[in-house]
Formats: C-alpha cells, structure tokens, sequence
C-alpha cells in the first residue's frame, strides 16, 4: 500500500491535480503593483462597523492600484448560516456603495472567472487539494473520537502540557498506511488531519502589514483540514480559496493573528507565496472611564442599518472610515474639501496599530459638514429617497414643493462657509417645517426678549402696516426693520445698544426676533430675509396677523 492508494481509496472520483486548478485560475493579468484583494464573511447576518471597515479598506486598496475586489461567502461551517445570509450580505455592500468587481451576488449567481466564491460549492477543489497533500504524505485520516479527544485534553490540562493534537499525542499520525486503509474500507469514520512539518521550538517571523514584525512558535498542531462532512475547515479553505483567486492582501479582524502560523505553514506546504496579511485592531468605544470593544450585540450604531434609518449619507460614513482607516487622510480631506475619497491614496503603514475609539458624534459632523456642501437638489433628491421610507408625510411635502424646497435648502448654502443645519436626512425636517402651511398649525412658539403681548402686537402691526414691503431687496429690507425699531423707541445700532442699554427699550435685535418667532416659530432660523422672501407676502401677513391674534 502507498499514500497514493490511500489517497484515491478516499478520493476515487477527484481526477483534477492541483497543477490542473493552477491552469484553471492562472495568474492574474494586471498591471504592476495592482491589490487583488476579498471580503469573505460567513453568511451569519448582517455587516457590522467592523466588517465594513475590513472591506472598505479592502476594496479602497484595490481601486487605488487598478486591482480586483471580490467578495467570498465563506459557509463552511454551515450550521452558523443564517437565513439569506449571502442576499443581506450583498445588499448591505450595496446600500454602502462598496462595489464588488467579482464574487457571489446570491445563492446561485456570480460575476468573475475565479468562481465558485461560495466556499460550498468548492468541495472538489479542496478535496483536490487534500488529495495531493496525502498523496506527498502531508496529510492523513485521523479515527480518533470525540471522546478519545477529550481524553487527550483533560490529560494535557492535569499535566499543564500544551493542549492540541500535536507530537506524542497525535496517535493517527503514526498509523500504518495499511491499518488506515482497511479502516476506511471498513467504514470507520474519519477526519482528515495535516501532517505539520512545525517545530514547537523554533520561531517565525510574519510582517504584518499593521502590527508589523511578529513572532510566533512555528505550528506543531497537526490541525483538521477536512470535518467528516467532507468540508474542509476555515485554514484550509482559505489557503486554497487565497492562493486560487490570486489574492494579495488580506484585511481582516486581528482574532485572526493567531491563526497566522498555521496559515502561512499551510502555504509552505504547497511551496505557494502567502499574500500579505493587514490585521485590524477591533474599533473600541468608550463606556465611562473604560474602553471596550464596539459591540455587533449592544451598540446600534454597529449595524449599518442604524445609520440608513437614521439618513446619515453614505459618503460621509465612507469619509468617517477614512478617517480611523488612514491617519493622515483628516488632514488631507482638511486641506482637499473640493476632492473626493477617490483622490486620496490609501497606504496600509498608515493604519494605527492601537486601534480606534468610535466616535459617533465625530461622524455626525463628518455628516454635517458633508451636507452642506452638497447643492440644494442634492439634498433634495437625497431627503426624498430617504423620506419615502421612514417619513410619508415629509415625503409628501417634498413632492408637492419640489422648487419651492430647493430654494429652501439653497438658503446660506453657497457661500465661502454655509450653513451646517443638517445633520442627517432625518434630521432635516425639526430644520424647515415651519416653511410649510401644511405643519405650521397650533404650534408653540418661542419666547424671546420682549415679552409684553401689547408691545409685541405694537411692533408686528406697525411693522405690516407701515413697514414691510414685499419686493424690498435685503438691505432695504434690513433698514426698514431699523427705522420701525427707531420709531418704537428701540436702538437701531448694536454698537451703541451694548454701551447705553438704558436709553431704550431694547435693541433692534429684539424687534427682529419678534417677527422671526410670529413667522417661524423660533428664535433660531436661517436668515430671515430669505424665509420672508420664500414664504410670500400673503403668507407672511396672514402668520403676523394669526400670532397677534394668538
Ligand atoms: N470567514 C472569516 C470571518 O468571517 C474570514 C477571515 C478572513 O478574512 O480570512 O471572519
């Protein structure tokens, strides 16, 4: 008997060798320098901040170098997949705009020539695989059982030895190739477990691409490479699922690290080049005075649905993952408002090793700032898609006023510093329902500094009377509200106000206020002026004339 009965005895109907699969996904044809890099979830639920970040990067590093992004479902341990967990996947790369230029688009459609990218339906490659590493007598069939297993454990743990399948302990190592060959044929179940060349006492050293220099023992664990399903575990799928795609780096969360011996030990193997590896610090959050990792079970604003209800605009979730990806990329963004995410060039040396703090309220006006330096349809079109969703009645209104929307958010925005209202799609109408008939009903209206019913109805009635004018342009406008405070016994000049506040009733500020309350509501809005100008006179008039009679 050789390994190669004992390979095909397992194997009968793999007939492709891993010289086969080589020609099969060749190497890439890209230019120089170009990252080829992969997302690869398992199909557990939802993207959360974390993943997105891994991905984000992932894809950010392969457009940059004219490379390749693919996303690979990674169900080999199949009893953790959840419903449609490939579909919302998909959907949730999509909702935040990271394209895929190759991989699983569902169940059964794909885009790219490096397929399968789902992990289950790549059994005959890796058995392919495994077929050769028993042939080379690398790998071997391990009949040992849950219980002899845990035997082995309990004697490790009450000798304080090393726990795992390794030297003395890893009995199926030293079978004779006979023995495993009429088990088999008897029917005895088996798993399949590598041959690790390791030595415990020896070092590795792996450059990583984020932590840097780290060393490791080599491995000594002759870990399982196939589960008796017939599906290989994680390692070794994802030696054989990198080496094939032509992967060149992997971004990943740094619960990986560990595994790095056994992964680049398994590239040796195979005498392939392991791709680079960029492992990621958890994103913390802090919680009183203690840090702990952002939580896909605690923390909403870990699940990127938080910030689709919320309306917070992709791109500025993208300009916020910039920021915790690349340390220098706040800066740039600072000294480059009019350029894109796309202008700016992604460098793996500068992620921070430590990790990041998640900030939301510095994403919030990463959002801020996004928003209002997009044009007035811009918002338009955005709150319109977003309210169609989660507020019909905001909806409703953007539909019915399409110009006359524009026009209000178009208000104090193109100037060298526009306003910053907006937050989040969300957030837009607490800023502008004042503007519309339809919600300005019995509402409260803020008090300001006079508070006298006769004088503020003095002020609004001489004011409508005798001062407003509707095709007033704005400084007419403003002189006018002057002259009525003049004539009221209110100082017209701020200026001379502050240095003799007695002389007065109070300032032209105050008579302002009065009106800005009877027409919005609010001691707080945008210029006054424009919301004059956009309400119309008769509207003007008639909230005047509805306040004084409040
Ligand atoms: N399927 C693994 C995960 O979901 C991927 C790890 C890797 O990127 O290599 O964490």
């Amino acid at each position: 008997m050789t390994n190669k009965d004992l390979a095909n005895l397992i194997f009968p109907n793999i007939t492709k060798t891993i010289e086969d699969y080589e020609k099969i996904y060749p190497e890439r044809n890209l230019p120089e320098g170009a990252m080829v890099t992969r997302f690869a979830p398992s199909p557990t639920g939802f993207v959360h901040m974390g993943s997105l970040l891994a991905s984000f990067i992932s894809s950010k590093a392969a457009k940059d170098t004219n490379g390749v992004f693919y996303l690979r479902i990674e169900d080999t341990d199949q009893k953790r997949e959840v419903e449609n967990g490939i579909e919302g996947i998909v959907a949730d790369l999509k909702n935040f705009e990271i394209n895929i230029d190759e991989g699983a688009l569902s169940r059964t459609e794909s885009i790219g020539n490096y397929g399968p990218y789902i992990q289950s339906e790549r059994k005959e490659i890796y058995h392919a695989f495994i077929k050769h590493l028993l042939e080379i007598g690398m790998a071997y069939p391990c009949f040992c059982t849950e219980e002899h297993l845990d035997e082995i454990r309990e004697m490790q743990e009450a000798t304080k030895s090393r726990i795992g399948y390794y030297g003395r302990y890893a009995v199926c190592r030293n079978l004779k190739i006979d023995e495993a060959y009429n088990r088999i044929k008897n029917g005895e179940k088996f798993i399949i477990r590598l041959k690790s060349p390791g030595d415990f006492e020896k070092k590795i050293v792996v450059n990583d691409l984020v932590k840097g220099k780290i060393e490791f023992p080599e491995n000594d664990l002759d870990i399982v490479i196939m589960k008796s399903d017939g599906l290989p575990t994680y390692h070794f799928a994802h030696l054989v699922d990198d080496h094939l795609m032509r992967t060149t780096h992997i971004t990943r969360g740094d619960e990986w690290v560990s595994s790095l011996p056994i992964h680049i030990q398994l590239f040796q193997v195979f005498g392939f080049n392991p791709p680079k590896y960029a492992h990621l610090s958890p994103i913390m959050k802090q919680e009183g005075d203690t840090k702990r990792k952002l939580s896909k079970r605690k923390d909403p604003e870990a699940a990127m649905s938080y910030y689709t209800e919320l309306g917070i605009p992709i791109k500025a979730v993208h300009l916020y993952l910039m920021t915790i990806a690349n340390t220098n990329f706040e800066q740039w963004y600072d000294a480059n408002k009019d350029k894109s995410i796309d202008d700016f060039k992604f460098d793996f040396k500068k992620i921070s090793a430590s990790g990041s703090l998640f900030d939301l309220e510095k994403l919030i006006n990463i959002s801020r700032n996004y928003i209002s330096y997009l044009s007035a349809e811009e918002v338009y079109n955005n709150v319109l898609t977003w309210s169609k969703t989660y507020d019909l009645e905001l909806y409703e209104l953007l539909s019915k006023y399409k110009e006359y929307t524009i026009n209000v958010f178009s208000i104090e925005r193109y100037q060298k510093k526009p306003r910053k209202d907006y937050e989040s799609w969300s957030s837009i109408k607490k800023n502008i329902w004042y503007m519309y008939d339809e919600l300005f009903q019995n509402v409260d209206y803020d008090k300001g500094n006079i508070t006298d019913k006769n004088e503020i109805n003095n002020i609004l009635s001489t004011y409508i009377n005798s001062y407003y004018q509707e095709s007033d342009d704005k400084d007419t406008w403003f002189s006018r509200i002057k002259e009525l405070s003049t004539a009221l016994g209110y100082c017209a000049n701020m200026k001379e106000y502050k240095e003799n506040p007695n002389n007065y009733k109070g300032s032209v500020a105050d008579v302002s206020t009065v009106i800005r309350i009877a027409l919005t509501s609010s001691t707080m809005t945008p210029d006054l002026y424009e919301i004059m100008k956009l309400l119309g006179a008769d509207r003007v008039k008639s909230r005047i004339l509805k306040f004084i009679n409040a």
